[in-house]
This record gives C-alpha cells, sequence and structure tokens, in this order.
C-alpha cells in the first residue's frame, strides 16, 4: 500500500471518530489525542542471503495508544507495507482492543518484503533481524506484537526466541500467536473465525432465526471464513456460497462444509466435493466471481478476505440484510451510508473479528501466569466476551438509532476516554486554578 492510500485509510478511520463522538460523552481532547500515533519507529534490517549478499530490508514498528494498556498488533510482511499503512493499522488496534475491553491500546508492524521470494532461512534471518532491532522498542509492558499478512505462528515462534536471547531470559509473553509447544494458547487457531460466529448466535437471537433456514454466503476461504463456516454448518446454517482468489462457489441448498475444508486445505483450491472419510467426489454447483458473491440473494453476508470490496459503486445491489465483517476494512465510508439507509445491518470488523485479539490477550495472560487453559475455557471466555460486547454495540446502536459502526466506535471511545480522563483533562485542570 502506498503512504497515499495508508494516509486516506487513517483519515478514513478519524473521520469515523469524529463522527462518533458525540455518541461517546467524552472530552475532545481524547479525539486530538488518538490523531497522532505515540510513537513510531522505522529500521534497516541486514539480512545475509543464501547467495552471500547482504540485501536491507526496511520495517516498522508503530505504538499508536497505550493508555489502556501496552500496545498490541501483528506484523505483516508485505511488498507493499508503508509507514502509514501501519500508522492506520495500529490506530484500528487501539479502537479494537477497547471494543471488546481488553486492557491493550494498539500497535503493528511492518516489513516490506515478498516473504514468497525467500528460503526458509532467509525468512528466519530475517524475523530474528527485525527482533534485534526493535527489541528496545517491544516487550510484555509495553508492546506485544502477533502474526499479521504473510506471518504465523512458526516466525513469531523464533521473534520470541531471539527477544529471550536479547534479554537473557525467557519471555514468552512478548508476542502473541505462537505455536502451542512454545507457549501459544489452546483456541488461537479458530478464534477469530469463532468471534464472527458468534456474533451471529446474537443476531439469531434477536431476530428469532432457525438456524436452517438460514443462508451465508462468505467471501473467501482462509483462516477466518474456514472457521466460521465451520461452527455456523455445525449448527445447521446453509452455507450456500463461498470464495478464494481465483472465484467463489455456490450451492442454493448449501454445501457440506468439512469436505470443502478438506479439499481446499489438501489441494489448495476451492472445489465443491462430498467427501466420506477419504473418498471425495465432485459435485455440481455454480461457479461466481467474488463480486457476484457480495450480491447473492442470501441472509447474512460474511466479507473474510480483502478491504474495500464493498463500496459506493456495490453497496446498494447488496440484498444481504446482515453483514458481518469477518476481514478488515471490507466496507468504505461510501458504502456504509447507503446500507445504512437500505435498512442493512453491518457488524463492524472491530467487533465482529476481535475474536483473535482477545485470544491473543488470553495468551498473554497464560504467559505471564506460567499457568495454561483448557481449550474449553478459551471458548467459554471469549464467548462471553463476544456476547458481552456485541451486547453493548447493539443496545447503544439502538438507543441512539445510529449504525452499528458508529455505535462501536463510540463504545470504544468511551473506554479509551475514561482512561484519559482519568489522568486529566482541560476541564480538570483549569477548574482547579
Ligand atoms: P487467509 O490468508 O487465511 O485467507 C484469506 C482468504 O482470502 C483466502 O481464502 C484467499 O484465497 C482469499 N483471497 C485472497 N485474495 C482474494 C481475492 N482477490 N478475492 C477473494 N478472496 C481472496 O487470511 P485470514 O486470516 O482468513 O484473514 C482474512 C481477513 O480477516 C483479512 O482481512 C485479515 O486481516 C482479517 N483478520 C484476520 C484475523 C485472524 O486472526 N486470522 C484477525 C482479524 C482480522
Amino acid at each position: 500500500m502506498s503512504d497515499q492510500q495508508g494516509d486516506s485509510i487513517f483519515s478514513d478511520a478519524i473521520a469515523r471518530l469524529d463522527q462518533a463522538i458525540q455518541y461517546a460523552d467524552i472530552d475532545r481532547e481524547v479525539v486530538e489525542a488518538l490523531k497522532h500515533p505515540k510513537a513510531a519507529l522505522e529500521v534497516a534490517i541486514p539480512v545475509r542471503m543464501d547467495d552471500g549478499s547482504q540485501r536491507i530490508f526496511r520495517g516498522y514498528r508503530v505504538r499508536h495508544n497505550d493508555t489502556r494498556g501496552p500496545g498490541k498488533g501483528g506484523i505483516r510482511y508485505h511488498p507493499q507495507v508503508s509507514l502509514s499503512e501501519v500508522k492506520a493499522l495500529a490506530f484500528w488496534m487501539t479502537c479494537k482492543c477497547a471494543v471488546v475491553g481488553v486492557p491493550f491500546g494498539g500497535a503493528k508492524g511492518g516489513v516490506i518484503v515478498n516473504p514468497k521470494e525467500l528460503s526458509r532461512l532467509e525468512l528466519e534471518r530475517l524475523s530474528r533481524g527485525f527482533i534485534r532491532q526493535i527489541a528496545d522498542f517491544i516487550g510484555p509492558e509495553t508492546d506485544v506484537p502477533a502474526p499479521d499478512v504473510y506471518t504465523n505462528a512458526m516466525i513469531m515462534g523464533w521473534m520470541m526466541d531471539e527477544y529471550s536471547k536479547i534479554r537473557r531470559q525467557r519471555t514468552p509473553a512478548v508476542i502473541t500467536g505462537k505455536p502451542i509447544p512454545l507457549g501459544g494458547s489452546l483456541g488461537r487457531n479458530d478464534s477469530t473465525g469463532r468471534g464472527v460466529y458468534y456474533c451471529i448466535k446474537e443476531i439469531e437471537a434477536r431476530r428469532d432465526w432457525k438456524p436452517r433456514e438460514i443462508r451465508v454466503a462468505l467471501q473467501g476461504f482462509g483462516n477466518v471464513a474456514q472457521h466460521a463456516a465451520r461452527l455456523l454448518h455445525a449448527d445447521g446454517y446453509t452455507i450456500v456460497a463461498v470464495s478464494d482468489s481465483r472465484g467463489g462457489i455456490y450451492k442454493p441448498d448449501g454445501f457440506d462444509v468439512p469436505s470443502l475444508i478438506h479439499v481446499k486445505n489438501e489441494s489448495r483450491r476451492l472445489k465443491a466435493v462430498y467427501c466420506q472419510g477419504s473418498v471425495c467426489e465432485t459435485i455440481e454447483v455454480d461457479h461466481v466471481t467474488n463480486e457476484e458473491l457480495l450480491e447473492l440473494d442470501v441472509d447474512v453476508l460474511v466479507p473474510a478476505a480483502l478491504e474495500n470490496v464493498i463500496t459506493a459503486e456495490n453497496a446498494a445491489r447488496i440484498k444481504a440484510p446482515v453483514i458481518v465483517e469477518g476481514a478488515n476494512g471490507p466496507t468504505t465510508s461510501e458504502a456504509d451510508a447507503i446500507l445504512f439507509s437500505d435498512s442493512k445491518l453491518v457488524v463492524p470488523d472491530i467487533l465482529a473479528n476481535a475474536g483473535g485479539v482477545t485470544v491473543s490477550y488470553f495468551e498473554w495472560v497464560q504467559n505471564r501466569a506460567g499457568y495454561y487453559w483448557q481449550e474449553s475455557e478459551v471458548h467459554s471466555k471469549l464467548h462471553a466476551i463476544m456476547s458481552r460486547e456485541f451486547g453493548a454495540v447493539y443496545s447503544l446502536m439502538m438507543d441512539k438509532q445510529i449504525d452499528m459502526r458508529t455505535a462501536a466506535y463510540a463504545h470504544a471511545l468511551r473506554r479509551i476516554g475514561e482512561a484519559v480522563e482519568a489522568q486529566g483533562t482541560q476541564q480538570y485542570f483549569a477548574n482547579g486554578q
């Protein structure tokens, strides 16, 4: 992403805050403070390549706000990473952590690299090199990274190990999303999809849905979409469409989701199949493009792949009355206005996909305590938080007759505002003179 695009994401996000403040009943100083990331670090990472040459990579870590707790946010590896994009993503993390009430601020990191061009050893050297450069900027009490685009559990394990070597003490709580044997949390892998599922269950209860009658389309079929689809399918929901970067498949009477997952993960391709044991047979389906998938006549749409897919251009053609944002930033602000006037319910990303950061928080807690929970405990604690925060945002939306995104930002602002105000605002200091 270019600096210009990053700047526009940041200003878009700030505009949403400005809209939300009137419903949050907090001091304007809070919003002003949030417009300025607290600290940004830019580093050069020298890496010895397999052919003996040295390449220098650029990396960033931004801590947006840590009033409510240490910064929290992923590290992405992508050729289009830019400082302004990392700032915008760090801002989003401040809001997301506040929406679900986990005691973290917002942060984000990125390295400009196409990881597919590196060997495994080069990738390990780069990951350790990045940590060496940012080691004084992160820490269990200051800023806690996690995986993001093109980084994974193994990379988090290398990073934790490198940080521990620098500090000369094992420090698992410096990073989350680690492999389980290195201090990762059970239940982290499906936590974001599970959070999406819990949001849909909340709507089910409020709208008196019968799961079998509810048709769901998901854009994407990666980590988030697969787990959301699996849980919904097990509950009786009818999953009628899924997609990947090559396009989508549609079956009005619903897919056998475990078979789809099996084949997608075996072949890396999305094929409509029915499997019995290890024997899978292809079944008849319609093929749809990713654009057509968004406009299908379904009851729930879950965009769980890319940013900016619901825009002013296609928003009026979206038929699903409920949209649950598994992806970050799938809906533009112009589209938001159209969807709201069409009475669509959009469960915003900062709530709908916050299951991941919530279980990251659980991982950090377990690392610090040195005591590890059962998976069922992770699930029930996640469920309690998603259900409680969904309820709070939903009530605010109904009460103020606003869209759910504005309500989620107002809810986040209230929490951040309380923390900022607890240290004193202009009103407090001016009255004391
Ligand atoms: P993933 O890499 O596992 O899956 C991404 C999916 O998107 C894949 O199925 C891929 O084929 C599909 N895709 C790629 N390009 C596409 C295109 N042009 N059109 C349609 N589909 C395309 O990623 P993920 O972890 O499932 O993340 C999906 C989204 O959710 C991202 O926006 C991510 O930032 C967000 N998210 C993920 C988590 C998490 O814990 N994994 C947490 C919060 C938010």
